[in-house]
């Protein structure tokens, strides 16, 4: 099947930018346009330096290519985050990712960004008795810290998703779907407003510091600057100078159905919510603000193989709602998502008031949105303090091309299932 991004394809935030084709002089330089580097650019112009962000295109990366499901926290349970990086750190970063929903629901009401936003929750479905297990613990672990989460019932989840396939959910009333795309661009929009020079069809080639400066190259001009965020993630074009950001690349594919007929659309998801489960190869389905039903699964669509992902999804479509057995499929398209070893993202320092920003693990709008920000705010501030997370001078992640391999053989055998 020919792939084709619904997001692409439906955004209504058309916005475009010329290449760089000058030498320019900045405060600080973003290179990266997806989440991370938008709303850092826009942070960072609010409070009054001057910025450049360059990208091949905007949101060309995870952000053009994601679910949409706008969630809080990470995929770990609290207790896993803390038990990783240490209570006080854990608390920190749990913390400020809690809110993370409130600040890309704010900065959408804020800029009026047409991303089809709907705050209508999420569920977190029990594909099993054990998956149950673990939304119980979820539950438990999230109130305690002062979520406010609500746990549904086999047939409470019936009602909600309009399938009988689960065993239970757990809603959350404060997280929500985008059209991911048409927020990146949103962010966009909004950061030129506060005057950031955005450059697309531009990508760094060459870094270097030079006495306190750093100094971009591109195929056509060059960058100036104080400051600089790396904000690539898992879609890091080689730069000369920099060494690559360390991550596992996993791919995540999507499908999306023609829209589903009026009788039909009281039938799925009545309410709206984006949902997945709780297996190990995890799965995603939410609509999109034309009643398409959109299936996600861990695939890549670019290998021989891939149409065992696409077969998987039109199988999975029936099992969950065996009356849209047959529903035409409109389009499917994939994305790379940056994993590390312990599925906590990366903030690494790379010099002088330059960092590089990456490793969310797949959890990367609120994420991605809330350590753009804070990134900016710390180059600023000079108070490392304010940060999520700690930086890092060094960052390794060893066998990840063996790890990748061994999830999307994973994945493509239990699909073949
Ligand atoms: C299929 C899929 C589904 C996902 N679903 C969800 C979800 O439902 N919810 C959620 O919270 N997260 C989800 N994620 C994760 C989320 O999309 C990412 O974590 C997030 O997009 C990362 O944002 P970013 O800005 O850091 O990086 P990206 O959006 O990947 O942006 C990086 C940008 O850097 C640019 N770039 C790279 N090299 C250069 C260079 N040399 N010069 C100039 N520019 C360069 C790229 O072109 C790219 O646009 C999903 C990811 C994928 C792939």
């Amino acid at each position: 099947m020919h792939q084709k991004n619904l997001w692409q394809d439906n955004s209504k935030e058309k916005i475009t930018f010329s290449n760089l084709k000058k030498s320019i002089t900045t405060d600080l330089v973003i290179i990266g346009g997806g989440f991370t580097g938008c709303s850092a650019a826009l942070s960072a112009a609010k409070n009054g330096l001057s910025v450049t962000l360059i990208d091949q295109k905007i949101g060309y990366g995870g952000s053009g290519r994601n679910v949409g499901l706008v969630n809080a926290g990470l995929w770990m349970h609290p207790e896993k985050v803390e038990s990783i990086l240490g209570l006080a750190a854990g608390v920190k970063l749990n913390k400020a990712l809690a809110t993370a929903p409130d600040l890309v629901f704010s900065l959408i009401d804020s800029y009026e960004i047409n991303c089809s936003a709907n705050r209508s929750g999420t569920l977190h479905c029990a594909h099993s008795e054990k998956g149950l297990k673990d939304i119980q613990l979820r539950f438990k672990q999230l109130s305690e810290r002062g979520a406010e989460l609500e746990l549904f019932d086999r047939q409470q989840t019936q009602q909600r998703t309009g399938s009988s396939k689960f065993f239970g959910s757990l809603f959350n009333k404060k997280a929500g779907i985008i059209n991911p795309l048409d927020y990146c661009l949103g962010l966009a929009r909004a950061a030129k407003s506060y005057g950031v020079n955005i450059y697309e069809s531009t990508i760094a080639t060459n870094i270097q510091s030079i006495n306190n400066d750093w100094l971009i190259k591109t195929a056509e001009g060059t960058i100036k600057a104080k400051m600089l965020l790396i904000a690539t993630n898992a879609y890091q074009k080689p730069i000369e100078g920099l060494n690559p950001s360390k991550y596992t690349s996993v791919q995540y594919f999507q499908v999306a159905t023609k829209s589903l007929p009026s009788d039909l659309v009281k039938s799925v998801l009545p309410n709206g919510e984006g949902c997945w489960d709780t297996a190990s190869v995890m799965s995603s389905f939410r609509l999109d603000a034309d009643n398409r039903l959109i299936i996600g699964g861990i695939g890549n669509l670019g290998h021989s193989a891939s149409k065992i992902h696409t077969n998987w999804a039109r199988r999975k479509i029936e099992s969950l709602f065996p009356h849209l057995k047959n529903i035409d499929i409109e389009f499917c398209w994939h994305g790379r998502i940056a994993m590390t070893g312990d599925h906590i993202p990366k903030i690494l320092r790379l010099g002088s008031n330059a960092y590089s920003v990456f490793g969310y693990s797949g959890r990367g709008i609120g994420p991605g949105t809330y350590f753009g920000k804070a990134v900016s705010e710390c180059l600023i501030s000079g108070d490392e303090t304010s940060l999520p997370v700690d930086p890092l001078d060094y960052y390794q992640e060893p066998f990840s091309k063996i790890k990748a391999g061994f999830i999307e053989f994973g994945a493509t055998a239990i699909h073949l299932l």
